[in-house]
């Protein structure tokens, strides 16, 4: 793992900049990234002691885990945008690994289902479980539907880079068709399609990649990720963190820095425009345009001066909508390699017997007795070909369920490490029934776990400072989809935004999002640009 950027407090930095970019996810990377190639000198801010967002790594004790990265799809294909763009932000350096045959394996009690890679191979795994001619008659009405959805996505968010009487004359047009699939749950699209609640269950098995289940989602985002997925998942090969040290050097070659430890506090404002930032040691730092990657949420809310916030419209607006899921991961070490565990690549889905996630959840959110809603496991170092040369001997697993933030607020004025035992008694219960679903399905691993740690959505929140410790920024339900304030351009001039509000959760999403915020700043179609680059358009 090569270091990226440095701490504020021990570097020189100079007053002002060409931008500044609050926060160094991969929404914020890539934005820096491409202004760096137009030759601006460009200031990345990051709060946290790592660079890129949920696509940072950690270690503890010789392991390393990635945060937010555990598939990607499309990436593989060879005229894929996704993946041209990813060679255009990286040159090229960002490598991928494919895993397999199957990457998702949904699990309902004894019952699992396998989703295969490919759309032929999708339907064929699906219809030996589901064999009736209606189910196998639903399963391609289903295919259908995903796929028509995302393909109204396109304009959509093309609109969302337009500005002026252009945009405003356009917006209608570019939005409606994909409006369709925003304003129904993916509960009654699918209730449309089948009465059969058991292969509902199924194909919503991947709900823990938006965070809402199938009453509260928009369909448009389960279809997104489903067909994202449709042609199989991909991982990072050397981890997430190269997510970091690929794209790094083209900002430093701009001229640009990135800092860790550099929290910002508040977004200078001077004469209805955004002139620069003040950090948490009240030092300001100027920018001819500043970019904020923290979420629509900490944006507005509140790193935006109270009297440019009180002059945003839409205030109101976006408090309606709710911040999304927050979750618990639990971090596993383990003293043997992945090979000698035979430790899958495709990630587990686990749930309880009943196939109605909707109950699942508020069955769990009332009671946290309850099953757990959703499993879901990942192994990283069986989808990662150079794990072992890092980490010889060893493999790492994680856990991930979704958790209340009520739950942990309670804590909330604790300093991390220093919980308390009730505290540390709670995640050390959780844990057990996390690793106890592990052992269900891969009891090998019993005797090589050497070190786990929980994170909740308290450690979220200290790490991203995503006020509830969401999992994926602003929920994905049909409401979202209407807010066109979630867009790149703020109504404070010099003011954008970037990141996974302003598109949706994903690492795809997020990287797009750079792409959408550069093309906001120059009125230029950025994507068909770097497109044209790397020889696709
Ligand atoms: C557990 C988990 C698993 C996931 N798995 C997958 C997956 O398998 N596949 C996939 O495609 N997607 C996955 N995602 C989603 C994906 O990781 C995110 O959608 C994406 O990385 C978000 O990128 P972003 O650009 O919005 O920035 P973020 O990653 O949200 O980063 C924002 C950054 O801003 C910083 N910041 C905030 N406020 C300030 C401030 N005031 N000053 C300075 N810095 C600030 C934060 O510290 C943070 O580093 C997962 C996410 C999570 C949490």
């Amino acid at each position: 793992m090569t270091k990226v950027g440095r701490s504020y407090k021990q570097s020189d930095v100079d007053e002002s900049w060409d931008a500044i970019v609050i926060g160094s996810g991969l929404g914020g990377l890539a934005s820096a990234a491409l202004l760096a190639n137009m030759g601006k000198r460009v200031l990345v801010l990051e709060r946290h002691y790592v660079i890129g967002g949920f696509t940072h790594t950690f270690k503890r004790k010789g392991y390393e885990w990635d945060v937010g990265v555990h598939y990607v799809g499309e990436v593989h294909r060879e005229r894929s945008v996704l993946g041209q763009l990813f060679n255009h932000i990286t040159d090229s350096e960002l490598k991928w690994e494919g895993m397999g045959e199957v990457y998702d394996r949904i699990i309902f009690g004894e019952h699992e289902y396998p989703f295969r890679t490919g759309v032929k191979q999708f339907k064929a795994g699906l219809r030996e479980h589901f064999p009736d001619a209606a189910d196998g008659r639903a399963i391609d009405e289903y295919v259908d539907a995903v796929f028509a959805a995302s393909k109204a996505a396109r304009s959509f968010y093309a609109e969302k880079a337009l500005s002026g009487v252009t945009g405003f004359l356009a917006a209608p047009f570019m939005r409606r068709a994909y409006l369709a699939h925003t304003r129904k749950t993916t509960w009654e699209v699918l209730r449309g399609i089948t009465d059969n609640t058991k292969l509902i269950g199924v194909l919503t098995g991947q709900y823990g990649d938006y965070g809402l289940p199938p009453k509260r989602s928009a369909f448009a985002m389960h279809a997104s990720v489903a067909k994202h997925y449709f042609f199989g998942g991909n991982y990072p090969i050397g981890g997430s963190a190269r997510f970091a040290e690929t794209i790094a050097p083209k900002i430093e070659a701009g001229g640009g820095m990135l800092l860790t430890n550099a929290p910002v506090d508040e977004i200078v404002v001077e004469a209805g425009e955004a002139v620069g930032v003040k950090l948490d040691d009240g030092r300001v730092l100027r920018a001819g345009l500043v970019i904020s990657n923290a979420g629509a949420l900490n944006t507005y809310g509140r790193l935006l001066p109270a009297e440019a916030r009180a002059r945003v419209g839409f205030s109101a607006a976006l408090d309606r909508i709710e911040p999304s899921a927050s979750h618990l991961s639990l971090y596993i070490g383990l003293n043997k390699t992945a090979a000698e565990l035979e430790l899958p690549k495709a990630n587990y889905w686990i749930y309880p017997d009943e196939y109605d996630h909707d109950l699942n959840v508020e069955r769990f959110t009332k009671d946290e007795s309850a099953p757990l809603p959703v499993t879901y496991i990942s192994f990283p170092a069986a989808k990662d070909p150079d794990f072992e040369r890092r980490h010889p001997g060893k493999s790492t697993i994680e856990i991930i369920t979704l958790a209340p933030w009520e739950r942990f607020a309670r804590w909330e004025q604790q300093p991390w490490k220093k919980r308390g035992e009730d505290y540390e008694a709670r995640k050390a219960a959780l844990s057990e029934r996390l690793l106890d679903q592990l052992y269900r399905f891969e009891p090998q691993t019993r005797e090589a776990v050497a070190y786990h740690e929980l994170s909740t959505p308290l450690s979220t929140k200290h790490f991203t400072a995503y006020q509830h410790g969401e999992i994926y920024g602003l929920s994905h339900d049909p409401g979202r989809f209407e807010a066109k304030f979630l867009r790149p351009r703020s109504p404070v001039d010099k003011l954008y935004l970037t990141g996974q509000d302003v598109v949706t959760a994903g690492i795809g999403a997020a990287l797009f999002s750079g792409y959408l915020t550069v093309s906001a700043i120059t009125g230029r179609n950025i994507v068909m640009e770097a497109l044209a680059e790397t020889g696709m358009a």
